[in-house]
């Protein structure tokens, strides 16, 4: 099964809805004209259901086998979300929309899986029922949780679900995947430090918050350096630090930092909240101030279950021929996450080619990927549910 050739013949057609979804990105669960196109075009394929709506504005559609012998159901995951950037491509079809982008390529997610729905309507050679989901929200709303918490797995008699996303940097044309962990889990922390305010230069009457919060900041990479296995990765970063009004003369009162965590393990991030816990307020309490950590936990890791993995790894082969099986994890999020915790499945890199990063306003979705990912994409419905 190289790339199929329905796709080839699709592929001016597909490119068209791409461009189409690329010139009105639409933020978050707001996608009132990309899930009424997704929904419409559904539709028109001669899915057996389409239903809007679930978790909030994602669509799912659903398309039955020529046989149901096993009563099986694959999930296929697109995300639909684009992100809050001003778009720097110049390119004619670019945002029509003021400050939005599709910067991350879920207009080209979109697109493939669409085209692989068009290929399963009309050629429904599996046995059993393909589910293709269209979520809101990847961008930092969670909108797959939403749809995990709305019954998605239980309503449509989910067994595995299945997630691509293009990836700069891998060679067009291959995919990349790993085993187990593929991309972080985020949790986000704010740490604020109370201290006395005072004059600059009556430092003793003082209790300043600005040099407690720095040594915070500096206590916190003992999290990763010294705190954990240095075997298991952790990042942390602190992003915002913020004190003081502006003047040069004034000890302020409070200082508040801000920042993320990354782990690979599920197990280290209670570990690591109680680390951060414990170094804000001792640290605090050490210099007569205190502090107080909010823990805001953000999307778990993605972690690719093995027997789907495998699945994938010879799908992707028998359409692209390479595949690279050994993909360093990313400690970036995912919330096709909340869908692997779910059920069993796999998340899958496409290649996109030398082209810019991802989130960037200069980055485009590769065309020229389309036949591989639809293709993959329809492969998993093929391969997991084979006709006798
Ligand atoms: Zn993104
Ligand atoms: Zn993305």
């Amino acid at each position: 099964m190289p790339v199929k050739n329905r796709f080839a013949e699709l592929l001016p057609e597909i490119i068209a809805w791409r461009r189409d979804f690329h010139a009105h990105p639409e933020l978050m669960f707001d996608l009132p004209r990309t899930a009424g196109r997704v929904a419409e075009l559904l539709r028109s394929f001669g899915a057996d259901e389409v239903v809007e709506g679930i978790g909030r504005s994602g669509v799912v559609a659903v398309i039955r086998g020529r046989t149901d012998s096993r009563g099986r159901a694959i999930g296929l995951r697109a995300d639909m979300d684009a992100l809050p950037i001003e778009e720097e491509t110049g390119l004619p079809h670019a945002s029509t929309a003021p400050g939005k982008m599709h910067a991350c390529g879920h207009d080209g997610h979109m697109a493939m899986l669409l085209g692989a729905a068009k290929y399963l309507a009309e050629t429904r050679a599996f046995d059993g029922t393909a589910v293709l989901v269209f979520q809101p929200a990847e961008e930092g709303g969670g909108g797959g949780d939403e749809m995990v918490r709305d019954g998605l797995m239980e309503r449509f008699g989910i067994d595995e679900i299945y997630g691509m996303h293009n990836w700069p940097g891998v060679p067009l044309g291959t995919f990349a995947i790993r085993d187990g962990a593929v991309m972080a889990a985020c949790d986000q922390f704010r740490i604020t430090v109370t201290g006395r305010g005072g004059h600059a230069a009556k430092p003793h009457q003082a209790i300043d918050p600005v040099l407690v919060a720095s040594q915070i900041v500096v206590a916190l990479q003992t999290v990763a350096s010294r705190l954990t296995d240095p075997l298991a990765p952790v990042v942390l970063s602190v992003c915002t630090l913020r004190a003081g009004t502006g003047a040069y003369n004034v000890i302020p009162q409070t200082a508040e930092l801000r920042g993320t965590l990354r782990t690979l393990d599920p197990d280290l991030r209670p570990a690591a909240e109680a680390q951060l816990r414990r170094i804000a307020t001792l640290t605090a309490e050490a210099a007569g101030a205190s502090a107080a950590l909010d823990w805001m936990p953000g999307y778990p890791a993605t972690v690719n279950a093995p027997e789907p993995t495998r699945a994938a790894i010879a799908v992707a082969q028998s359409v692209a021929g390479s595949v690279d099986t050994g993909f360093p994890p990313q400690m970036a999020a995912e919330d096709f996450s909340y869908m692997l915790n779910a059920r069993p499945g796999a998340y899958i890199f496409c290649g996109n080619g030398d082209s810019a990063i991802l989130h960037h306003p200069g980055y485009e979705f590769n065309d020229e990927a389309i036949p591989f990912g639809a293709s993959w994409y329809a492969g998993m419905i093929e391969a997991r549910m084979p006709l006798d």
